[in-house]
């Protein structure tokens, strides 16, 4: 299982980060030691001391595919869920300063919590899905998929070319603004169309 990640998907936080608006899709993979599920607690590791959260929309792979074309990408999914990006923020901007990966940054243990998956099915227009993030109880994140600059089925298409998909990847879909430092004792809650699926605290 992977975690295959789109950066820059939205060009309110491209600009927030100072990034231009990327042409081809920001591509990383987090691995499997990064997920963190059942809204467990996140402890806050010490070699960082601005950890970001960036709530993002997430989608559970359904089958393998390599070259999928956009007009079949959606069979190729079959959940939906909440999930977040953390990102040592200090330790990418001294890597991208120095033109190193990001690596360390995005993968660290636990940096992906994910919210239980959801049926797709329930969600047929993927133009069209609303999410929302509350730290300690206050509003921080709006995202509306239609304000991605590559689509789902976009995306899912341009992955595939690179990396073979395989049944249970998750594909986080990007970050819209409002990313900020979390600190121990934060509440950090993930909505989808309102519903919260995710819940848990920072340790
Ligand atoms: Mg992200």
């Amino acid at each position: 299982m992977k975690i295959i990640c789109v950066g820059r998907n939205y060009a309110e936080h491209a600009k927030e980060l100072g990034n231009a608006v990327p042409e081809s899709p920001v591509i990383f993979i987090k691995p499997d030691t990064a997920l963190l599920k059942d809204n467990n607690p996140f402890y806050h590791p010490d070699f960082s001391d601005d950890i970001h959260y960036e709530c993002e929309l997430i989608f559970r792979v359904a089958r393998e595919g390599k070259y999928v074309q956009e007009k079949f990408a959606s069979t190729y999914i079959d959940g939906i869920g909440i999930g977040i990006d953390f990102t040592a923020r200090d330790l990418q901007t001294e890597a991208k300063q120095k033109g190193l990966p990001w690596t360390l940054s995005k993968c660290f243990n636990y940096s992906a919590p994910v919210s239980a998956i959801q049926p797709l099915d329930a969600y047929p227009d993927l133009q069209n899905i609303h999410f929302t993030c509350k730290i300690n109880d206050e509003l921080r994140q709006t995202g509306y998929s239609g304000d991605m600059i590559h689509t789902i089925p976009t995306l899912i298409a341009y992955i595939s070319r690179f990396i073979t998909l395989k049944k249970g990847d998750y594909i986080f879909t990007g970050t819209p603004a409002g990313v900020g430092k979390v600190k121990i004792g934060d509440k950090i809650e993930g909505f989808l169309e309102g519903k919260q699926l995710l819940n848990f605290l920072v340790k």
